[in-house]
């Protein structure tokens, strides 16, 4: 009973953590569809790309502001420069931006602003080439570029924050799913062991239950089905070795009587107490088996009839001496018993069996307390 108990637990469990694990599997399948596009982002060339361009409206200010002070041709040529950089700076990271992760619509606003700058580029360049002579030429250019260079520095500020938050959930999701992969693992071990501890009780029961299919209740020696398959292999045993087998049937003399006399219960105790001195006689290689209400068959390996004849009278003597103490009923029992003796294809089961069956007939026939030997 408690082992079925505890096998069911063991079962419980194994199916409990093989549900937990697929919900689990599921939970974590649908995080990482999710998560995929976060997962495989690749981040740190854009990064790059918007740090540089960050420099742009830096240099843009400096530039202008030297201009204003040192309106020579150096500066100028910086300039032209760079309104030749920052076109195809703006290129390359729209471009980047189209083939990362990130959601457009995020990053929508800067690219408009962007996309405002580029046009106000050939002005500049324009005015410049005008020639800055005047003050109002001066202040013109200084208007012109402060409105690019607040436009640039507002866009890549906002980019380089956009990408810094992307990169920073992608932090957080791969930390998550190697978490959420640590689980499973442990999940995954947790079903292993259940289920071998499942399967080693199952194994467990299955010998209990085939170890009792096998033995008598009543005195725990070998039952009828024992019997026959230990029978198959000594009858084997003895035609490979072409050693002989011998056979014993023994029947409790007048036994309805001893019931009807002392009770069931009593006869009950009897029967235990007769198993038990059979077990002390006999070698360790017999096979005794209890095949019958009060009927016991013992199997002795390589044993001529001579050595069965012996052993079947000190079983007699030895029950004659078993007193109440033992017994536990006032009175003493005897058993007739049936020999018979094979070799090789005669010492199969059937052809034993009946033979001694046939003189275990003989004892009783002729008074009972008696060993009677089955001829060759
Ligand atoms: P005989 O000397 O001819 O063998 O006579 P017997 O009374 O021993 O034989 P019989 O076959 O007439 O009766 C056998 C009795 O054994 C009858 C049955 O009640 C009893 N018996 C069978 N199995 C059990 C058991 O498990 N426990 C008890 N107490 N008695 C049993
Ligand atoms: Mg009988
Ligand atoms: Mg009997």
């Amino acid at each position: 009973m408690k082992d079925r108990r505890t096998s069911a637990l063991g079962w419980g469990m194994a199916v409990g953590f093989s549900l937990l694990s697929g919900v689990c599997a599921v939970a974590i399948g649908l995080y990482v569809a999710n998560a995929r596009q976060h997962v495989g982002a690749n981040y740190t060339a854009l990064v790059a790309d918007v740090v540089r361009a960050q420099q742009h409206p830096i240099l843009l200010r400096t530039t202008l502001d030297a201009m204003q002070e040192h309106p020579e041709h150096r500066h100028a040529e910086r300039l032209e420069n760079l309104l030749w950089r920052i076109p195809q700076h703006i290129r390359g990271v729209s471009h980047g931006l189209s083939q990362s992760q990130l959601a457009p619509w995020k990053y929508r606003p800067a690219l408009d602003a962007l996309a405002r700058v580029e046009p106000r580029l050939p002005e500049l360049a324009a005015l410049i080439e005008a020639g800055i002579e005047t003050n109002d030429d001066r202040q013109a250019l200084q208007a012109l570029g402060y409105e690019i260079e607040t436009e640039l520095a507002w866009a890549y500020g906002e980019l380089n924050d956009l990408i810094h938050v992307a990169a920073g959930e992608q932090r957080l999701i791969m930390e998550r799913l190697s978490l959420a992969i640590g689980l499973l693992v442990l999940l995954a071990l947790a079903v292993v062991a259940s289920l071998m501890l499942a399967l080693l009780r199952l194994s467990r029961q299955r010998e209990l239950v085939s170890r009792l299919s096998l033995v008598d209740d009543l005195t725990g020696l070998g039952n009828r089905r024992y019997l026959l398959e230990t029978a198959e292999r000594l009858y084997q045993q003895s035609l490979r070795n072409q050693r002989p087998l011998s056979l014993a049937l023994l029947d409790l003399d007048h036994f309805k009587h001893l019931n009807d006399t002392w009770g069931h219960p009593a006869g009950d105790k009897v029967l235990v107490a007769f198993a038990r001195a059979l077990q002390e006689v006999t070698r360790q290689a017999d096979v005794v088996a209890r095949i019958g209400g009060e009927e016991f068959c013992i199997l002795m390996p390589d044993t001529p009839s001579e050595g069965a004849l012996d052993l079947a009278e000190r079983i007699r003597q030895r029950i004659a001496e078993l007193n109440e103490d033992v017994l536990g009923v006032p009175t003493s029992i005897a058993v007739s018993l049936g020999l018979a003796t094979g070799m090789g294809s005669a010492a199969d089961f059937d052809r034993l069996y009946s033979r001694a069956d046939r003189a275990h007939y003989r004892a009783k026939a002729n008074g009972r307390n008696r060993t009677e030997v089955s001829a060759a």
